[in-house]
Order: structure tokens, then sequence, then C-alpha cells
């Protein structure tokens, strides 16, 4: 176990009451960070107003949560540190943690509640800046490759999540829209491969 503070001061395997001093003395716009091996660590950042953010994150990426709360006490933050430092399965039951969603990945929609950094579009939850990317994706029709140019080839429904079975799993467009620019779904126009991974390339123009 390893505790980064604010990273000017490491401690490895510290103890709980270290833990708690370190939360306790943590200055404004600062940062705590507790962890083990790669995508395991609670986290904290101490606002300038006061107030605390808190995340926690158990291996991959959909693991990761946050708590929504604008009242994290001091006390919640020692306390969500103990446990992780602890092991303890009491993390995830104490509070009601939001799952944190970073990248454009997308889920389907199955609660009634939308966290605040998500947006609902075509029916699922995405980060709520993609639907602009989704937006601008649709004004690049085609690439130059190789000198010649080609039309981009749009999302068909071949490989599609969603209540209409039609949305691109990585972008989110719907059938019949460009991906978003650098989706592993799209494929290329010049040879029919992903575009992502053929040899294809695009001329800058
Ligand atoms: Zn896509
Ligand atoms: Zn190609």
């Amino acid at each position: 176990m390893h505790l980064n503070i604010n990273d000017s001061e490491h401690l490895e395997s510290p103890s709980q009451s270290e833990v708690r001093q370190c939360v306790e003395n943590l200055g404004a716009d600062q940062f705590l960070v507790l962890g083990h091996g790669e995508g395991y660590f609670v986290q904290t950042y101490h606002n300038p107003d006061g107030s605390y953010e808190l995340e926690y994150r158990q291996g991959a990426a959909n693991q990761h949560y946050k708590l929504s709360s604008d009242r994290i006490t001091t006390a919640d933050v020692v306390n969500a540190f103990g446990l992780f430092l602890a092991h303890s399965g009491a993390l995830a039951t104490t509070w009601d943690w939001q799952p944190l969603i970073l990248g454009p990945e997308v889920r389907v929609v199955d609660e009634a509640e939308v966290p605040d950094a998500l947006v609902e579009y075509h029916g699922v939850l995405m980060s709520a800046d993609w639907p602009q990317e989704i937006e601008d994706a649709q004004e690049l029709t085609g690439y130059v490759m190789h000198g010649q140019a080609y039309n981009r080839v749009r999302h068909s429904a071949a490989d599609a999540i969603g209540e209409q079975g039609e949305l691109c799993p990585e972008c989110g467009v719907l059938k019949g829209q460009y991906h978003v620019p650098g989706c592993q779904q799209e494929d290329c126009p010049r040879c029919a491969g992903k575009l992502v991974e053929c040899s294809c390339e695009i001329d800058v123009v």
C-alpha cells in the first residue's frame, strides 16, 4: 500500500493513524491517493472551498466510483481511506457511490438516475462532452488516402448495442452516422479492414 501526498511526499505501507493524520492535515487544493497495484486506489481532493472530492477504483475503468455528495466531511474521507487500507468491503456499501465514466465509453441506460457528469444521448449514457464529438464527426464525410478521395464508411448495425440495436458500441453513433474519428469500429473505405488496424494511411490535406 502506497500513500501519495499531493505528489510531494510518499509513504510506503502507511498505518491507519498515519493515513488519518494525512487526511486531517490535507491543505486546500491538495490531493491524497492511497493505492496498491495498478487501478486500485482511493483518492481525495480538498477543494479550495473546503469541500472534498472522493473517488475509488477497484481495477478496471468501469469499477471507478465517485461520491456525488457535496457534503463529504473530513470524517467521511478518513473513514473511506481507513476502509480501503483495511481492504474492507464496507467501502463499497457505506456510501452511495456513482460510477465514473472517464472516456467515450457508453453504456445502456438502466437506471432512472443519471449522474451529473453524464448525459443521455441516443438512449445511452455518455460523457457530457461526447454528443458534440458525434455532431462534429458528421461534418467529416471523407478521407484522402494515398492520393485518392474516399467517402467515409458509415456505421452499420453489424456490431451494435442499445434498445434499437443500432448504436456503435464504441462511439455511440446511430446506424447510418459517421463514427467519431479514432473509433475502433470504423471500417477503412480503401481496403475494407478496420481503419485503426489496416496499413492504409490518411493523407493530411
Ligand atoms: Zn463507432
Ligand atoms: Zn485500409
